[in-house]
């Protein structure tokens, strides 16, 4: 590590609360790295600062208002479906119309799965009575995966974990102290076929370490895909 790096690092500790193990993480991820990308991935450890994407508030009537921030990308998306609909319809009756839409093709969905669904269930039952709990969930299909994770779950989680992160620093063994600012993260990530419904795929990760395992699984330049600041 170069001067710069170091200073950077010393200002961001100064300026962030940091346990030495947290310490040691960043600093052995900032090997390597230009004095450019050191500043984006000290950055990334930030926590966010700038408004909730999105927020409800109740007003007259039955009516809730709804606030959304998009990306530039995403208006013109909008305006383009505005364009090719051919007539003159506000933002509005396009939020209501797409509503409609997939609400109606997600049921068309939801009655398909559970139709096949019935069929088998009656026999799993009674083959599976004397199973335990996790062995008698059937093997979720491709179609039924789904990256949302139950309160049940999540409280399974909670406690197991004692409500503190689970990061272990390769280098002393330690255990990291963190309990604020926890996240449910996938050991086998979603994305490659983890499950979010089995909580031994599960394990509570405080901000800094579910950004470094998200950059170590992905890999930086995946990530950046993703988080724009990674970007060289
Ligand atoms: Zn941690």
């Amino acid at each position: 590590m170069n001067l710069t790096q170091i200073s950077l690092a010393k200002s961001h500790f100064r300026e962030l609360k940091t346990t030495k193990e947290e310490k040691q993480v960043i600093l052995s991820s900032l090997e390597n790295q230009s004095a450019r990308s050191t500043e984006r991935i000290l950055a990334e450890l930030k926590p966010e600062t700038f408004k909730p994407i999105e927020t409800e508030r109740p007003v007259r009537g039955d009516k809730i208002e709804l606030t959304l921030t998009l990306d530039e990308d995403q208006v013109k998306d909008l305006e383009e479906i505005q364009r090719l609909m051919g007539k003159s319809m506000t933002k509005l009756e396009l939020v209501k119309m797409m509503t409609k839409l997939t609400l109606e093709s997600l049921k068309k969905e939801k009655l398909k799965t559970v139709g096949n669904k019935r069929k088998t269930e009656v026999v799993k039952v009674k083959t599976d009575i004397y199973k335990t709990k996790r062995e008698a969930q059937p093997a979720l299909r491709s179609s039924e995966r789904s990256r949302y994770i139950s309160r049940s779950t999540i409280r399974e989680v909670r406690e197991r974990d004692g409500s503190r992160c689970q990061y272990i620093d390769p280098l002393t063994n330690k255990q990291c102290e963190a309990i604020h600012h926890l996240h449910i993260e996938h050991k086998m990530p979603f994305a490659k076929g983890g499950s979010s419904q089995d909580v031994e795929n599960l394990e509570l990760l405080c901000a800094t370490h579910n950004r470094l395992k998200a950059i170590q699984q992905f890999g930086h330049s995946k990530m950046s895909d993703y988080i724009p600041s990674l970007r060289d």
